[in-house]
């Protein structure tokens, strides 16, 4: 499992005219200061991506997607109800399969639902074209376990776009091979419906096939609206490209924000040794992912947001779910007394 980023706080008492030679790896001089702080305010590249091999095809399948979402503001591909699809389909596929699913119940083990439940919502973070289950647990724990140190894989302080986009560009051993996968993740690794993903790439029909479902979904209301194929095909193309294209571009930059922005801009509740922060904004477009600072503090908790105004979508999922007694076991924040309802 992760290790803990919290760190006690006499580690960030800073005391001037230090050699960097006298610091331990995770320490660093504060430029500012001229004393040893743990909080980096640039990094290197994360050791092992240089020299870069491109992932050619997750720099294609990016580019294309975002190209594909450009006809959906064109008039003959617009409509309201595609446009809607756009919110709805973020909470479906991106709050329940990314947040939910693959970051709270497979990263952190936040909660317990069955085993087939856990599967199904796996199956909707694929249609995010985010990667395997597994791809994105190593990657995640290695995240926590080095936040903002040069090993983390997408810290910002490298630079801004790394943390957004950059590191999905370039092969990371540590995480993005057989035996960093197997290294993050052997309680994953231990299922046989993940560990196929591993093996074989059948998992990406997934994503064309919810594509032809949301587009059938379409035509056939778009028949019922107008009574003719041609309003058919208007609308079932709209969904497309507002339900699929632009969607999928909506949620990965959610997720990127959370990597990016939420560890540059926001405030801290918590001394946590990195610079993770709480941004209101990335957490009302992520569903609750972007109160981030109190998610480094208490990496195991269902919820992420620790205040009562810190709202928090994924969780009131999760309470629903527990309310119909699919979720058990809710880890919740130290902060609030209880550990686990
Ligand atoms: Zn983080
Ligand atoms: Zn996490």
């Amino acid at each position: 499992m992760t290790t803990t980023a919290s760190r006690p706080a006499e580690t960030l008492v800073r005391t001037p005219k230090v050699s960097p030679r006298d610091l331990p790896p995770d320490v660093f001089i504060d430029p500012e200061t001229g004393g040893p702080s743990t909080v980096a305010r640039k990094l290197a590249l994360p050791e092992g991506v240089q020299p870069y091999t491109y992932r050619w095809h997750v720099i294609i399948a990016i580019a294309l997607i975002h190209l594909a979402a450009i006809p959906a503001f064109l008039p003959q591909f617009f409509s309201w109800t595609g446009v809607a699809l756009v919110p709805i389909g973020v909470y479906f596929f991106g709050c329940l399969g990314i947040n939910l699913c693959y970051h709270r119940l497979l990263t952190h083990r936040g909660f317990v639902v069955p085993k087939w439940i856990e599967h199904a919502f796996a199956m909707l973070a694929l249609c995010n074209l985010q990667g395997t289950p597994a791809s994105w647990v190593a990657a995640h724990r290695r995240h926590h376990q080095h936040a903002d140190h040069e090993p983390d894989p997408h810290s910002p302080l490298v630079h801004f776009l790394w943390g957004h986009i950059l590191w999905l560009f370039v092969s990371n051993p540590h995480v993005d091979t057989k035996e960093g996968i197997e290294k993050y993740c052997v309680d994953l690794m231990r299922d046989p419906v993940y560990r196929s993903m591993e093996n074989n790439r059948a998992w990406l029909l997934l994503y064309p096939l919810s594509a032809l479902a949301i587009m059938a979904a379409g035509f056939g209301i778009g028949f019922w609206m107008t009574g003719t194929t041609a309003g058919a095909w208007q609308l079932s193309l709209s969904w497309l490209f507002w339900g699929v294209f632009v969607r999928t571009v909506v949620v990965w930059h959610i997720t990127w924000s959370v990597n990016s922005i939420t560890h540059m801009f926001g405030y801290r509740n918590y001394e946590t040794g990195e610079d993770s922060r709480n941004n209101w904004l990335v957490a009302i477009l992520s569903g609750g992912e972007g109160w981030h600072n109190n998610h480094h503090a208490d990496q195991r908790s269902a919820a992420h947001g620790h205040k009562w105004w810190e709202i928090d979508p994924t969780y009131l999922t999760i309470l629903f779910l527990r309310k119909t007694g699919i979720a058990k076991d809710l880890v919740q924040p130290r902060s609030w007394g209880q550990r686990k309802v």
